[in-house]
């Protein structure tokens, strides 16, 4: 068995699901199963008519009914499937509505809100499929075994998940059906809808390929595989032959759009491969993930997150105080704000957030037991690569910032065996990015071989 899965820009439309399917269709001797994404953009369409629900009292779901019926007709599906997707666009427009009368989208509603993205897209997908001959069948998460805890919008699976999803899937397999199973979303033991994070289809697929202990994950894409940097900023980054599952998680935790931060973990638990492909570029042969590789040179890949607060934290104490840093921490736990980087001194210690915070609170407490110095706009740069060279691609890195007055402001690495990251300041980080990827991948960056 192989596990596919197609993100949103890979069933945007009608040709693009004919392509799907093609591609699917040549894998059935390997007894693909099938996760997909909603349409194109319907999630965030989704997401726009609750906004507007709740802002002008407009209750309307046009644009992603129109998407969808447009997408029927053009790929020659009848009625059937109309009467069958009617519903859920009815229980989709009552609830619009019911938003604009309460004027407010909880974490819970607004991932009921967005589950029907998933589950109009495999209805409609798994009626293509029958219409072209190949036996399939839709499945929502929940029918194919996935039981969430409820952190709505970012839901992690029970254990038993392990179990139900190959007795729900496997059987079908066997059968010779294929099973077309919706990403992104889960239910709880208690029958609410869950979602697991924005571009949780990733995840879905990883976890049923491990679970059911297929032979690959595939996620196919919009791009070639896993690049060497974001080929928006950097125009000749180069696809990845292959990374490990190490990487590919820090990749996506800093920055790369890839795949979802936490779907390299059921793979890492089974060794399960998962294969990045190019669903634009059939023959591109893609970035296998895998959990080890022989070393190479000393830098793989480079990724800048923007929009990242830095807090600089000294004590007011005496040098050899004991818990400060305990007190530092406790008190980020205590205001529920999750730290991505930290260097420390002594008596200091910095520590890197999400811009999105509210951090007056945390600042009060804070200032009980130290200076508290707050920097807004800086993005981290973090290069994946080989830390015990670290001296060697730091020397390289820094030297080609500080040709162009790029200050690196803090510095971590570590723990992780493949980050090395340091914080400039947000409006220089795309050419740090751009001047590094040019130092270790440009032709003439002959001294990047091992
Ligand atoms: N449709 C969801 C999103 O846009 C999940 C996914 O695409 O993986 O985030
Ligand atoms: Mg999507």
């Amino acid at each position: 068995m192989i596990v596919m899965k197609f993100g949103g820009s890979s069933v945007a439309d009608a040709d693009r699901i004919r392509t799907m399917a093609e591609i699917v269709k040549h894998c059935v001797p390997q007894k693909p199963v099938l996760v997909l994404s909603a349409m194109g953009d319907t999630t965030d369409y989704l997401l726009e008519s609750a906004d507007a629900a709740i802002n002008t009292g407009s209750c309307s779901i046009d644009k992603v009914q129109e998407l969808h019926l447009k997408t029927i007709a053009a790929l020659g599906l009848g009625v059937r499937i109309e009467n069958e997707i009617a519903p859920l666009l009815k229980e989709l427009q009552d609830l619009v509505m019911g938003v604009s009368m309460i004027k407010e989208l909880t974490k819970k509603t607004e991932d009921y809100l967005v589950s029907f993205g998933e589950r109009l897209s495999v209805r409609i997908a798994a009626a293509y499929f029958k219409a072209i001959g190949v036996q399939a069948k839709a499945l929502d998460a929940w029918d194919a075994g996935f039981v969430s805890d409820d952190n709505y919008s970012s839901a992690w699976l029970l254990k038993e998940s392990w179990e139900t999803i190959p007795q729900k899937i496997c059987p079908l397999v066997d059968a010779g059906v294929l099973p077309v199973i919706t990403g992104f979303i889960a239910k709880t033991a208690h029958n609410t809808i869950t979602t697991l994070g924005r571009g949780g289809s990733d995840l879905t697929a990883t976890v049923i390929a491990a679970a059911c202990k297929a032979k690959e994950a595939q996620v196919w894409k919009d791009v070639d595989g896993i690049l060497t940097a974001d080929p928006r900023l950097v125009p000749d980054a180069k696809p990845l032959e292959a990374i490990t599952y190490e990487e590919a998680a820090e990749l996506a935790y800093y920055g790369a759009q890839v795949l979802h931060p936490r779907s390299m973990q059921p793979c890492v638990k089974t060794g399960t491969p998962v294969l990045v492909k190019n669903s634009y570029n059939v023959r591109a042969p893609g970035t296998r993930i895998v959990a080890s590789l022989e070393k190479m040179a000393p830098v793989r890949a480079i990724t800048s997150r923007k929009n990242v607060t830095l807090v600089d934290i000294v004590s007011t104490r005496m040098v050899g105080q004991v818990g400060f840093l305990e007190q530092v921490f406790s008190t980020f736990a205590t205001h529920g704000v999750s730290i991505d980087m930290v260097a420390t001194s002594e008596v200091s210690v910095s520590v890197t957030l999400d811009a999105d915070y509210d951090l007056s609170r945390l600042q009060e407490d804070l200032l009980k037991i130290a200076h508290v110095n707050i920097k807004t706009r800086k993005a981290i740069v973090t290069i994946i690569g080989d830390v015990e060279r670290s001296s060697e691609i730091l020397s390289r890195a820094f030297s080609v910032c500080a040709a162009a007055s790029i200050q690196a402001q803090m510095l971590s690495q570590g723990a992780s065996k493949v980050n090395i990251s340091f914080i400039v300041n947000d409006n220089q980080s795309a050419e740090a990015v751009q001047r590094i990827h040019k130092e270790f991948f440009s032709n003439h960056a002959a001294l990047n071989k091992a």
